[in-house]
Formats: structure tokens, C-alpha cells, sequence
């Protein structure tokens, strides 16, 4: 740390994304990108005409991507904002809707970036246990006068939560805002999308990084009444109204019209992910009933770490998180077919020599 920086930040935890390695050598199953490229479309609509444009700032409304995503999901496109990536999204709810008087609750196993968007925005939080099974129960909500927000399916677990709970969540309190981040809705949930006309307190936010196999371009969205919008909207031009380049709006457009490619891509995810968890239960793994596009397992014969490690010297990188409650797990993206195939193979020596 310089003599330079801010007091305030003295103690704040930098958010630690999974390892990106330079080289091409691994089967990367640690980040749960997509395996497959973007749509046939998105690459068609990257003309040389339109990067020619590039001398010239993108569009700050983000107009056309605001419409065709307000389309998709039957709502009006001043119902959308977008950021760079759902992490801006979520960085301007935090810092929009919540402070040191009113905070904001999660379980305590979820996505790592909340507790360090609330550390960095000198927010109030609180982290509610998961239940023994690791899986979330409304009720332990109820009570809770601060905003929530919640991962369905949750990140880490890729546990889900049906629509109907997610409703009773919204409906307990509606002095509250719920928030709802729809990161991997797609691969088998029922997104809270359609509650948005009945509740004011709801934010849905999505992104393009998992099903619409855009990580890179760094696109994502919120989804609400127009006024949580606006104010949402009201973060971003106070920060940076061309957060989104040309590229990635031209991509996003693309993508989101593509549902039959989305589709397509979501089916074999879905298959390869009932792959690999039949595989991994039959080599005595326990495995969260995953929605997402990656499973959390563990194994009672090597400790999580370990087998970290030795699928790493393999070449296959998984994500070993460490937190104290998923200690002894690994959670694995879910790719190729091919790519879990290797994996399984890797999981069979390793458990032989581990004998
Ligand atoms: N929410 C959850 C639950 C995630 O797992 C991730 C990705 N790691 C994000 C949000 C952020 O996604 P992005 O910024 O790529 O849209």
C-alpha cells in the first residue's frame, strides 16, 4: 500500500477473480465462462464499417441494446439499465440503495463480490447462514429490514430457488429492496423477470458472461421499475456514461436476439452438466444439485485442495474456493462434453494413486 492511499480503504479486501493463465494449455473449468464462441451472429456483426466508427464515443443510452433486451423480457426499455458487466451493475445498486442506515443481508456463501462492494461503499451487511444443506430458506428473511440480496441459483452451490419462493422473499417486506442476480438463470431456472410489473422493491440483475457466451465483452444488466432504473441509470452517468464501447453493444444486440443459439448451447451445458455429476456420484462424490452452469462437489477420498492441485498439474483448472463452510469442495464449470471427459479420467488416476 502507498503512503498515498485512502484511510478508508485500509482494510478492504480486493475482490481475487480465478486464475487467468496467459498461456492455452489448461481445460479452464475455474471461471464458468461458456466453452462454445458467441453467436454466428454476434462475429457477422463486427464489420470493418463498424470498428471504423471507433474514433467516435458510443451511444450513452445504449439505446438499441436497451430495447432488445426490454423485448426479450416483455418489458419497456426505460426498465433496463446496463453496465459493464453485472459487477458494475451490482457496484452502482450498492452504492445506490444502500449505506452505513440501511444495508444490505446475503448468505453467508455467495458471490464474493457483495461483501466487498459493501466493504468498499462503507455499507451495513450482514451474512445469513445457509441452511445445513447449504441451500437458502426464505423464511430466514423475514425479519430482515435491510435490503437482500440474493444469487438464484446461488453462486458456489448452484442451488436454486423456485420462483414462487423468490416471490414470498419479494412480497415478506416491501419496504425492502430484493435483489435477485440472475447469473446463471438460464441454465434450468424460472427467472423473477416476470414479477417486475407487480413489485416496485425488485431488481433482477443479469449478465451476458455465462449463457450468452460474452464474458469478454463485458455486458450486463438490471432489470426493475422504471424508477430503480433511473436511478440506477443515475450511478452510471455519474461514473461513466460510455461504460459500454461500440463492440460490446453490437455484440450484446446480437447475442440477445439469438435465443436459438442461447438455446442450443444451454441444452448441451445442461446435458454435460447431468454428465458429470452422474460421473462424479458414481466415483463417491457428493454433489449440490446444481442449476448453474457449474457443480460444487466434494469427495470423501482427497481433500478439496488437494484435488485442486493435482487436477492443475493435469492441466485442468477448477476453482477451489476455501471458504470455511465449503471447505473440502471444488466447484467445477461445465464444459465440452470432451472437457469432461478429460476431467473424469484425471478424477479416476487421481483417485487411484490417492489409494
Ligand atoms: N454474479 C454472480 C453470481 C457471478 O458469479 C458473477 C460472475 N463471476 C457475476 C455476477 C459477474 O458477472 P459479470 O460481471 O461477468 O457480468
Amino acid at each position: 500500500m502507498s503512503r498515498f492511499f485512502s484511510g478508508k480503504f485500509s482494510g478492504l479486501e480486493a475482490y481475487v477473480p480465478g486464475e487467468q493463465p496467459k498461456d492455452q494449455k489448461y481445460i479452464k473449468l475455474n471461471t464458468n465462462e461458456s466453452p462454445f464462441p458467441p453467436s454466428p451472429k454476434v462475429l457477422n456483426a463486427l464489420t470493418r464499417d463498424e470498428l471504423e466508427l471507433l474514433n467516435l464515443y458510443p451511444d450513452p443510452t445504449v439505446f438499441s441494446l436497451t430495447s432488445v433486451i426490454a423485448d426479450t423480457f416483455d418489458l419497456l426499455p426505460c426498465d433496463v439499465a446496463v453496465g459493464n458487466g453485472s459487477d458494475e451493475i451490482l457496484a452502482f445498486i450498492f452504492n445506490a440503495f444502500c449505506d452505513k442506515e440501511r444495508g444490505i443481508a446475503f448468505p453467508d456463501v455467495t458471490y464474493g463480490f457483495y461483501s466487498v462492494f459493501a466493504e468498499m461503499f462503507s455499507v451495513k451487511y450482514s451474512r445469513v447462514p445457509l441452511r445445513e444443506d447449504l441451500s437458502i430458506c426464505v423464511d430466514d428473511y423475514k425479519d430482515i429490514t435491510d435490503n437482500v440480496i440474493i444469487a438464484n441459483p446461488n453462486a458456489q452451490t448452484g442451488m436454486y430457488l423456485e420462483l414462487s419462493e423468490i416471490e414470498r422473499l419479494v412480497s415478506q417486506n416491501t419496504e425492502r429492496l430484493v435483489i435477485i442476480d440472475e447469473a446463471y438463470i438460464d441454465f434450468g431456472g424460472e427467472s423473477a423477470a416476470s414479477l417486475i410489473p407487480k413489485y416496485d422493491n425488485l431488481i433482477v440483475v443479469r449478465t451476458f458472461s455465462k449463457s450468452r457466451n460474452l464474458a469478454g465483452a463485458r455486458l450486463g444488466f438490471s432489470l426493475s421499475c422504471r424508477e430503480l432504473a433511473n436511478d440506477i441509470n443515475t450511478m452510471k452517468f455519474s461514473f461513466n456514461p460510455y461504460s459500454i464501447n461500440r463492440v460490446s453493444l453490437i455484440c450484446g444486440v446480437q447475442a440477445m436476439r439469438d435465443t436459438a443459439y442461447m438455446q442450443k448451447c444451454m441444452e448441451q451445458i445442461i446435458a454435460n452438466r447431468e454428465f458429470l455429476t452422474e460421473k462424479l456420484i458414481s466415483m463417491g462424490f457428493e454433489v449440490k444439485p446444481s442449476r448453474a452452469n457449474f457443480v460444487l462437489a466434494q469427495s470423501g477420498r482427497i481433500s478439496g485442495r488437494a484435488l485442486y492441485e493435482e487436477l492443475k498439474k493435469r492441466g485442468i483448472l477448477v476453482r477451489y474456493l476455501g471458504d470455511k463452510r465449503i471447505e473440502n469442495y471444488v466447484r467445477i464449470t461445465v464444459g465440452t462434453r470432451e472437457q469432461m471427459i478429460a476431467l473424469v479420467f484425471a478424477i479416476v488416476k487421481i483417485l487411484e494413486c490417492n489409494k
